[in-house]
């Protein structure tokens, strides 16, 4: 479903902080990029998302360069860390945003927002305000936005960064079940090693604008292929 092909990323002419990036990733994977603060990650993510643009290479979502495509036309739900609501508009009005953008009826906004409000257990607060939620129910609100639209692609940037630990772990159950549910492709950022391990198919570990390595939860944990990748494995393990 998508391709990196040969990307790279430099800031302000300078610092090249994606190297040389060549990732595919298929139709309904769990994919996770996993490292450290600085190791672009949250780069690589942006320039999928259409936020960032490729200083070389070519990014590819099922066949075609994205290129020129703006985000809005990208068919990708995105979900941060800071959930990113608009506090002065009720949970209803947030999920229905990317479908205003895109022009779809009142009447099938009702339909399809109470239905991803429903997905993410919320259906009885779709009057209240952001700021009127926990971190937990913004993050879901948040969720309920990125899927309303029925991409095939969502991407998450440490959605859980900001949850206490119980509440991230039932989370991770939460978006695995919604992942498995809707068949829809995940692309996942994190530096929490337990978190990638325990959600994805597949793993691509990132260390100084690099892919260090990019295999299964268990290739990963059996077979490092190099001593960075073993120590981050191992770490907190
Ligand atoms: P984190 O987990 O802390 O978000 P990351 O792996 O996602 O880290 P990136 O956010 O992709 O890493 O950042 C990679 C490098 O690029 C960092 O050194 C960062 O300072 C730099 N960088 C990121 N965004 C910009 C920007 N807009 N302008 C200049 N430098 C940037």
């Amino acid at each position: 479903l998508v391709t990196f092909n040969g990307v790279q990323k430099t800031y302000d002419g300078e610092i090249l902080v994606v190297k040389d990036l060549n990732l595919e990733i298929k139709r309904g994977e769990f994919v996770t990029m996993l490292g450290p603060s600085g190791s672009g990650k949250t780069t690589s993510l942006m320039m999928l998302a259409g936020f960032e643009v490729p200083t070389h290479g070519e990014i590819l979502l099922d066949g075609r360069s994205l290129r020129n495509v703006p985000p809005h036309q990208r068919d990708i739900g995105m979900v941060f860390q800071n959930y990113a609501l608009f506090p002065h508009m009720t949970v209803a009005e947030n999920v229905a945003f990317p479908l205003s953008v895109r022009g779809v009826s009142k009447s099938e906004q009702t339909t399809r927002v109470r239905k991803a409000l429903d997905m993410v257990k919320l259906g009885a607060m779709e009057n209240r305000r952001p700021g009127q939620m926990s971190g937990g129910q913004q993050q879901r609100v948040a969720l309920a936005r990125a899927l309303v639209f029925e991409p095939q692609l969502v991407l998450m940037d440490e959605p859980l960064g900001a949850l206490d630990k119980q509440l991230r772990e039932h989370m991770q159950l939460e978006i695995k079940h919604i992942h498995e549910s809707l068949g829809i492709t995940i692309v996942y950022v994190t530096h929490d090693q337990g978190e990638a391990l325990t959600m994805s198919d597949r793993i691509a570990v990132f260390n100084d604008g690099i892919i260090q390595q990019l295999d299964s939860p268990t290739g990963l944990y059996e077979c490092p292929r190099n001593s960075f990748v073993a120590h981050f494995i191992g770490e907190n393990n």
